[in-house]
């Protein structure tokens, strides 16, 4: 009988931010308590939309034992500890040395911590290191900064290639359906890599519309026609002070056919630079996007606050788009879930249907880009406290286990607020409708997030207006203090080369 192992081993790491990422939060999605292993970990992920979900289906179809080593996924935030590494290197490589035919790994691809800027080349240098002929697949996010150290230490490696992402189980098993051919001599793969040194916006990067749709469509087409194994684009991760940040491209090729992927490979990444100009997004003022939406009358409209995103290591609490929404006067609005715990348990204590003032967020003050967190006083009644848990329901990660922690929702007027425990970006309707609010009745929906929510709301929505609000997801690259950054790199450095 064959024996597998995976782990999970996941954090987006915005190197900016102030939010600390605790070693306990990266048992988040199974369970709480930190890391885990073993049932848990399968329980947690069996029939979700992930890459170890693929990896378990693949190991059963095989009829394999699959040994769960290691399972660690943190919200995003600022730099992680080091005892995350350590301890997921540790105990990959202890469950690889009771033997073991081929590594399942399921990584960000966008972690930092604090004594390493490359967390996923080190873990995948300490496994070679232990086991060097050991077949190796990786899934990656879509925002990963790839290094040289994981390319030397993998065997087979792909990406998402949607964004809200939508395919992690098809990521998995794309890796694993690529990495069983070579355990049974089909494919000798080798990983073709070119990171070009650009730092895109996040908001233009996604893979089904412009700029990057032609260039990930034609991906796709060369990994359906065999042209080669595997092909993945990466649109990085650029909120992350680090060398090897950029957008990669990575085809995994048969080791007698790599001639298609060298040509592929300049033809890829040729055209992300010739279109380099059109990943930047364009931030405008706040007021401007609050009075643009107050013209919008068919709802429900989904106002994007993609300054202060938790999936891209956001504090969740900044309440400056709230703020002017109320100053515009926008009715029937739901919006949230703002991270603010002090205000839940003032909320709780007051009990539901109780009048209450509370100072809503600002708790988060930015140092990297002199941004100072400022509160705001609202007075309403506690309309609903919840445990703030639920099931993801939308295409992104169905099926997986969301907790909120202890939640509540104030009503202003007609402006519903959830405020929550746990820092969370909205992608799901479920953290409106577990709080017994309907988004769909609502003309505005006011919600922290960038691409993601379109997994849940872009079914519901009549339209969105996207809203520069302030935080440390900013699109505005100049407020970041750059010092560990690549240089050249476009656009910090206009006439940077491709290295094409
Ligand atoms: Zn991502």
């Amino acid at each position: 009988m064959k024996k597998f192992v995976c782990a999970v081993f996941s954090h987006e790491t915005n190197t900016f931010s102030p939010v600390p990422t605790l070693y306990e939060e990266f048992g988040r999605y199974t369970g709480g308590g930190g890391p885990t292993s073993g049932e848990r970990a399968i329980t947690s992920y069996k029939g979700t939309n992930t890459p170890v979900a693929a990896y378990m289906d693949l190991a059963e179809a095989e009829g394999a034992e699959l040994d769960f080593a290691f399972s660690a996924k943190a919200v995003p935030g600022g730099p992680a500890t080091d005892d995350i590494l350590n301890d997921a290197s540790a105990a990959i490589c202890e469950s690889i040395a009771k033997g073991c035919d081929a590594l399942f790994l399921d990584l960000h691809g966008g972690m930092v911590t604090q004594g390493y800027d490359d967390p996923e080349g080190e873990l995948l240098r300490r496994i070679r290191k232990e086991a060097p002929d050991l077949p190796i697949a990786v899934a990656f996010d879509f925002h990963s900064n790839i290094s040289a150290a994981t390319i030397d230490n993998a065997s087979v490696i792909t990406g998402y290639r949607t964004y809200p992402h939508v395919d992690t189980y098809d990521t998995g098993e794309r890796a694993g359906k690529t990495l069983l051919r070579m355990l049974k001599g089909e494919v000798d793969p080798v990983i073709l890599w070119h990171a070009l040194p650009l730092l895109t916006h996040l908001n233009k990067q996604t893979p089904s519309r412009q700029p990057m749709k032609d260039i990930m469509d034609r991906a796709i087409e060369a990994e359906a026609s065999g042209e080669v194994l595997n092909a993945s684009v990466f649109g990085g991760w650029p909120l992350a002070d680090i060398p090897h940040v950029g957008v990669h491209g990575i085809l995994v090729c048969d080791r007698k056919n790599t001639e298609a992927g060298e040509t592929l490979m300049a033809e890829l990444m040729g055209e992300v630079w010739n279109r380099r100009d059109d990943f930047f997004f364009q931030v405008e003022p706040v007021p401007d996007s609050i009075a643009r939406a107050k013209t919008l009358t068919d709802g429900p409209i989904v106002l994007a606050d993609h300054g202060d995103v938790a999936g891209s290591g956001g504090s969740t609490d900044v309440t400056e788009v709230l703020a002017e929404v109320m100053r515009q006067g926008l009715t029937n609005v739901c919006a949230g879930p703002f991270w603010d715990p002090d205000s839940v348990k003032k909320m709780v204590a007051a009990g539901e249907g109780a009048e209450i003032t509370i100072e809503l967020g600002g708790k988060t003050d930015f140092p990297n880009i002199g941004v100072k967190g400022e509160p705001l006083t609202l007075t309403g009644v506690v309309q609903k406290i919840t445990g703030g848990e639920f099931i993801v329901t939308c295409p992104k990660n169905t099926g997986m286990h969301i907790a909120l922690g202890q939640t509540a929702v104030l009503s202003v007027g007609d402006i519903e607020i959830v405020v929550c425990t746990n820092r969370h970006e909205p992608f799901d309707l479920g953290v409106f409708t577990h709080a017994g609010i309907d988004p769909t009745s609502k003309n505005y929906i006011l919600i922290k997030s960038r691409q993601h929510y379109r997994a849940g709301f872009e079914p519901i929505m009549k339209d969105v207006v996207m809203v520069s609000g302030a935080g440390i997801c900013t699109s505005d690259y100049s407020l970041f203090p750059w010092k560990d950054v690549r240089r050249p790199i476009y656009p910090l450095d206009p006439d940077c080369p491709s290295g094409l």
